[in-house]
C-alpha cells in the first residue's frame, strides 16, 4: 500500500522494528532528546531529557505491538506507534522530509526520528512498572508456554466471532490486528466471521500453526508497513506485497482465483475467501 496511507503497525512490524534496531542502538549512548510534541511523551520535555540523556539503550524488546528500550538508569522508553507512527534512523542529512515528534541523537552523529506520533507515544516509564503494566496483555503468540492446547482453551473462553477474538489484546494472544487476524484466518482455511465457540479442535489447531508460520514469515519478510527505517532499507515493508487476502476485497484469490469477500466484523474491515475458508 502506499506509505501516505496511515497503516497500524501489529506484531511482525513491531519484530521486525526490534530486530533492525538492536544493531543499531542496543548499547549506544544517547546525546541529546529534542521534543517537538510534548503529548507524545508523557512527562515535560525538560525531565524527559533529563531521564534519557546520557543514558545507555540496553537492548530493544517487544511486547504485543508495543517496544522497550531500557535504559542503564531502570527506566525504559516505551513505544507504541499506533496508527501512523514510525520510525527513521540515520543523519540529519538523511532526515526524511517530515515532523519528528522526538529524535534521539547518539555519540557517533546518527539520530532516531519518530514520526508521525499523533495517537502514538514515546513514554518514559519505570522499568519494573512499564513490565508490570504490559504484564497485563495476553500472551505472546511466540511464547513457550502457551500451548495449542491453552490457545483453544483462550479461545472458546472469549465468545463473539474469531475475527474478535484475535485481535482482542487481552483475550487469547497479543500483537494480532486487522491484518494478520485475516491473513491467518485465510492460511488455516477458516472463515473470520465463526463463532470461535463453534471451532472444532482440529480449527483451532490450525488456527495455531497458521498464527506462528504467517506472523513468522511477515517478520522475516520486514512487515507489511512500507517506510525505510533507514537509506537504503529495501526490506521493511516488502511483505506488504505478499498478503494473501488483506486490503485485497475484490481481486482474486491466491489460491482458488475467486474474489476476495470484503466484509465488516465489530466494526473492523475483514478480508476472506468463501471459497477457501469454512
Ligand atoms: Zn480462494
Amino acid at each position: 500500500m502506499p506509505s501516505e496511507v496511515l497503516v497500524l503497525p501489529e506484531l511482525p512490524e513491531m519484530e521486525h522494528y526490534r530486530q533492525a534496531l538492536i544493531p543499531l542502538v542496543a548499547g549506544k549512548q544517547i546525546t541529546a532528546a529534542e521534543v517537538e510534541r510534548e503529548r507524545t511523551i508523557n512527562v515535560p520535555a525538560g525531565v524527559f531529557a533529563g531521564l534519557v540523556v546520557g543514558q545507555h539503550i540496553r537492548t530493544v524488546e517487544r511486547r504485543a505491538k508495543h517496544l522497550l528500550f531500557p535504559l542503564a538508569n531502570g527506566y525504559a522508553l516505551h513505544l507504541h506507534l499506533m496508527l501512523g507512527g514510525s520510525m527513521f534512523y540515520g543523519t540529519p542529512e538523511q532526515k526524511r522530509d517530515r515532523t519528528a515528534q522526538v529524535t534521539l541523537a547518539f555519540q557517533d552523529g546518527r539520530l532516531l526520528y519518530f514520526h508521525g506520533l499523533r495517537l502514538g507515544y514515546l513514554h518514559i516509564r519505570l522499568e519494573a512498572e512499564l513490565r508490570k503494566a504490559l504484564g497485563k496483555l495476553a500472551p505472546d503468540p511466540f511464547d513457550p508456554q502457551l500451548t495449542p492446547q491453552e490457545f483453544a482453551a483462550r479461545l472458546r473462553r472469549k465468545r463473539g466471532t474469531l475475527k474478535a477474538a484475535l485481535t482482542d489484546q487481552a483475550a487469547v494472544v497479543s500483537g494480532i490486528g486487522s491484518c494478520y487476524s485475516d491473513e491467518i484466518c485465510f492460511a488455516a482455511g477458516v472463515l473470520p466471521i465463526r463463532r470461535t465457540a463453534e471451532l472444532s479442535e482440529e480449527e483451532t489447531s490450525r488456527l495455531f500453526g497458521a498464527m506462528r508460520t504467517v506472523l513468522r514469515v511477515a517478520t522475516d519478510g520486514g512487515g507489511y508497513m512500507d517506510m525505510p527505517l533507514y537509506e537504503g532499507d529495501t526490506h521493511t515493508g516488502a511483505f506488504d506485497a505478499r498478503c494473501a487476502v488483506y486490503d485485497r476485497g475484490g481481486e482474486p484469490c491466491v489460491r482458488c482465483g475467486r474474489p476476495i469477500v470484503f466484509d465488516e466484523v465489530n466494526s473492523r474491515k475483514c478480508f476472506y475467501c468463501t471459497n477457501c475458508q469454512r
